[in-house]
């Protein structure tokens, strides 16, 4: 194996995390996958290694990954981010380790659900059926992404020659999209989800003195 896919998740920092190299990483999965493992998950009898994917962030995990950053800190392989991820996270906070393929949504939701209900104590069941009926309208309508300061995303046409201007479609004399256009206002504290359908003249327009951006 050369490569290989993570998502942590937690309530308070998630990351999606890429290991990979030209020749074998499976030495280093081994020892990457040993830093989640307890006593109790070992079973010496079958010879097998159970890894429960929801952990905790604890003084003892941490030292763990500073040991095995130090074996690893020559490779080309990204470990290091490990370090600045757990120091994110509280003492003592529950998060997910998922190995391989990227979470959906949905997925990532129920996550969020899940260690919600560990941090009040109540029941997930019950988060479920409140978050249900919160977001069951809006999730008809509108597709839900999870995100937090590590996200990138862009919206809309890639392809800059296809692109319609979403507020004035197209109607305006220059159209060109050559702005970084932001979704979400960046004066609401957004950088990094750029909206592709937004054309240059909308978009200087909006970030005028008089235009919406301002307000
Ligand atoms: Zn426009």
């Amino acid at each position: 194996m050369t490569k290989m896919d993570f998502s942590f998740l937690a309530l308070s920092h998630s990351i999606d995390m890429t290991f990979k190299s030209s020749t074998s990483i499976d030495q280093f999965l081994y020892d990457f996958m040993l830093l989640f493992v307890k006593e109790d998950d070992i079973d010496c009898v079958n010879h097998k290694i159970k890894i429960k994917i929801l952990q905790q962030n604890t003084t003892e995990l941490k030292n763990r990954v500073d040991t095995f950053i130090d074996k690893y800190k020559d490779s080309n392989l990204k470990v290091f981010q490990l370090r600045s991820y757990f120091q994110k996270l509280t003492e003592g906070e529950y998060f997910f380790i998922w190995p391989g393929n990227p979470l959906t949504t949905e997925q990532r939701i129920d996550f969020y659900k899940y260690l919600t209900s560990l941090l009040e104590g109540n029941d997930y069941e019950t988060i479920k059926s409140q978050m249900k009926e919160l977001f069951g309208e809006i999730k008809k309508v509108y597709s839900i992404s999870a995100f937090d300061a590590s996200t990138k995303k862009t919206i809309g046409e890639q392809d800059k020659s296809k692109r319609v201007c979403r507020f004035c479609n197209n109607t305006r004399t220059n159209i060109s999209f050559n702005n970084i256009a932001h979704a979400i206002s960046e004066s609401l504290g957004n950088k990094k989800i750029i909206l592709n359908e937004e054309c240059d003249e909308c978009n200087s327009e909006f970030g005028s003195a008089s235009g919406i951006e301002s307000s």
